[in-house]
């Protein structure tokens, strides 16, 4: 008899939880139609961002690609015409290619871009079919024509560069962060 009273008590206990989280709003959300808002400082898929005369702030000095230590980044750098330059540096990234499974999302490639060129964003929707489809191209990476933001550079800089205090990459290189050996190789696609 004691024991079937103990196990009545035991199972009014728990059920006695049950019935209390019934009564309290969920706390998830019905992805993917609604989503929740992630902290500014929020590691997702990389962007490429431009200064607002559309020129690109990066100017293919291979700090990031140095940096990542999941070697995920690779670039291809060039000179660029002084008529029509495509950064406001004197090379810019030709080829800005990032493998989406190779990174580890630790951010040091927007913590070491001098230019504030590329950061890491709230898109985390990160998935495909196949894994050709998570290298990302400087076009995929690249934010529109037209737009000139800063992403997530506030969130971990309140002073970020301007353009009077840009960086044009001349001085800098993979060799000056100890990886001017690197293999340049092209990843496979
Ligand atoms: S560190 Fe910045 S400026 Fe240098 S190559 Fe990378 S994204 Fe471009
Ligand atoms: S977030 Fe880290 S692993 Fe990913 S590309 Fe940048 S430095 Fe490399």
């Amino acid at each position: 008899m004691d024991e079937i009273l103990s196990d009545l008590v035991a199972l009014g206990k728990g059920l006695s939880i049950t019935f209390k989280n019934m009564l309290r709003p969920p706390v998830t959300v019905e992805y993917p139609e609604k989503k929740r808002v992630l902290p500014p400082r929020t590691r997702g898929r990389h962007v490429l961002h431009r200064y607002e005369d559309g020129r690109e702030r990066c100017v293919g000095c291979l700090l990031c690609q140095g940096t990542c230590p999941a070697s995920a980044i690779y670039i291809e750098a060039r000179e660029n015409d002084s008529a029509r330059p495509v950064s406001a540096g004197e090379r810019y990234a030709e080829i800005f290619r990032v493998d989406l499974l190779r990174c580890i999302y630790c951010g040091h490639c927007e913590l070491a871009c001098p230019t504030n060129a590329i950061t890491l964003e709230s898109n985390t929707a990160l998935a495909g079919y196949t894994r050709q489809s998570l290298v990302m191209e400087k076009e995929d990476l690249l934010e529109p024509t037209g737009s000139a933001t800063l992403g997530s550079t506030q969130a971990w800089d309140a002073r970020p560069p301007s353009e009077m205090t840009r960086f044009d990459g001349s001085e800098t290189s993979a060799a000056a962060v100890g990886k001017g050996n690197l293999v340049r190789r092209l990843p496979e696609r």
